[in-house]
C-alpha cells in the first residue's frame, strides 16, 4: 500500500515504470476528447467542485483513464471526502499513476497523472482516511467507470 512518503519519493526521485506508454499529438487528443475533457486532461484544468458526474457514484467497477483506457482506480477504494471531487485512497496498481510536484497557486501540491498517457487527473493529498492516509482527488472528466457485469 502506498503512503505519503512513497508519493513524495515518486514526485522527487522519479516515478514507477508503467506497463505501457501511449503518446499522441495535441491534435489527436483534441479529436478524441470532448472540449471539457481536453481542457482538464491535456491542459491541466479543474472542474468545478460538486459538478462532476462521478462525485456521488459508488457502483462497483473499475475507473479507467478517459484518454487511454488504462485502469486507474477500483470502486472499492473510492470514498466520500465531501471535497466535491471523486476521491480514492489508492491507485489500482502501484505503477498506474504518475506524480509530479506542482507549485502553482502559491502552494506545493502533488499533481497526479495517468502514467500511461500523462493525462492530468487531479492532485493527491495526505489527509485521506487510514490506513494509507491518502486522498487522490480526481476530476470526473478524467476518468470513466466501467461497472461490474457491464
Ligand atoms: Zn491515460
Amino acid at each position: 500500500m502506498l503512503n505519503w512518503k512513497n508519493i513524495l519519493d515518486f514526485a522527487v526521485n522519479g516515478n514507477p515504470t508503467p506497463d505501457r506508454r501511449i503518446e499522441k499529438s495535441d491534435e489527436e487528443w483534441k479529436s478524441l476528447l470532448s472540449p471539457e475533457q481536453y481542457r482538464i486532461t491535456r491542459l491541466k484544468g479543474t472542474e468545478m467542485p460538486h459538478s462532476g458526474a462521478l462525485c456521488s457514484v459508488y457502483d462497483p467497477g473499475i475507473y479507467s483513464c478517459i484518454c487511454c483506457d488504462t485502469p486507474l482506480f477500483d470502486s472499492t477504494i473510492k470514498y466520500s471526502s465531501s471535497s466535491g471531487w471523486p476521491s480514492f485512497t489508492q491507485p489500482i496498481q502501484k505503477n498506474s499513476i504518475k506524480y509530479e510536484k506542482d507549485s502553482t497557486l502559491g502552494m506545493i501540491r502533488v499533481e497526479i497523472m495517468c502514467n500511461t498517457c500523462d493525462s492530468h487527473l487531479g492532485h493527491v493529498f495526505p489527509d485521506g482516511p487510514e490506513p494509507s492516509g491518502l486522498r487522490y482527488c480526481v476530476n470526473s472528466e478524467s476518468i470513466k467507470l466501467k461497472k461490474k457485469n457491464e
